[in-house]
């Protein structure tokens, strides 16, 4: 009798298990349409991915998508961040696409928090991405890159971003290109304010042929998606092996 009660327990323990919880950020959107090139807009792009995410999740147990905007609209930064708050999420996920007057300039980009002052290119990316058309309720939380910089906190989210970047790129390279130091730390006022694991991918660039066709290409877009797919599920595993803990030990002692 006792065992059968505990089966019960354990069932309904699973059963309200908390959920997963990812919010993913398409990047810009309504008079912010980020880097564009002819008819093609980064914030288009970033909206169409971001629900190829999403569809790959469903039907996943035990794991919820949230978007920052549904359509063509202009949402502030801090909503953005203010939307993992509220639901309490797990891991942000931002993307975007780069563009470059150097039309050679391609492949994948990923970010997460920096406590260190950023490198000359990070910090154009960083004002360009955090440049976004003001709204009078937003104004009030825009500060600059030096308050941004200073008010990072080196939390563990920081290391797991940073498993997550790299659990991300070892599977990107498999099919589309990264550049040639893809991994790197900004002060994104989109991922300075979530209070989790946070990630910007810089999907590929806009102003390069090939790298446009893989981030307008229905079938390219659905490709990424799988990828940033498996590599959530990866990245979770790591983290419920224990992952985290062992990194923050190597990080610890050197
Ligand atoms: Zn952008």
């Amino acid at each position: 009798m006792q065992s059968v009660l505990i089966t019960c327990l354990f069932f309904s323990v699973l059963s309200y298990a908390t959920p997963y919880r990812i919010v993913v950020d398409p990047g810009h959107g309504g008079k912010d349409t980020g880097a564009s090139l002819n008819n093609i807009k980064e914030s288009e792009i970033t909206l169409q991915i971001s629900k190829k995410i999403r569809e790959q999740f469903q039907g996943t147990p035990n794991i919820e998508v949230y978007l920052t905007r549904e359509n063509d609209s202009i949402v502030p930064l801090f909503e953005r961040a203010e939307l993992s708050k509220q639901k309490k999420a797990d891991l942000f996920l931002s993307i975007h696409a780069n563009s470059s007057p150097d039309l050679s300039a391609r492949g994948a980009e990923f970010y997460f928090q920096s406590q260190m002052p950023p490198d000359e290119e990070t910090l154009f990316l960083a004002n360009r991405e955090n440049n976004e058309v003001a709204t009078s309720s937003e104004v009030k939380d825009k500060g600059d890159l030096n308050t941004i910089i200073e008010d990072l906190q080196k939390t563990g989210h920081v290391y797991s971003s940073q498993i997550f970047a790299e659990t991300l790129l070892k599977n990107w390279k498999k099919d589309f290109k990264a550049r040639s130091q893809p991994i790197r730390q900004g002060p994104f006022h989109v991922l300075v304010n979530v209070p989790i694991p946070s990630v910007l991918i810089e999907v590929g660039f806009i102003t390069n042929t090939k790298d446009r066709d893989n981030l307008s290409l229905p079938h390219k877009q659905q490709r990424i998606a799988e990828i940033i797919f498996n590599s959530v599920i990866e990245y979770k595993e790591k983290m419920d092996k224990g992952h985290f803990s062992s990194h923050i030990i190597s990080h610890a002692n050197r």
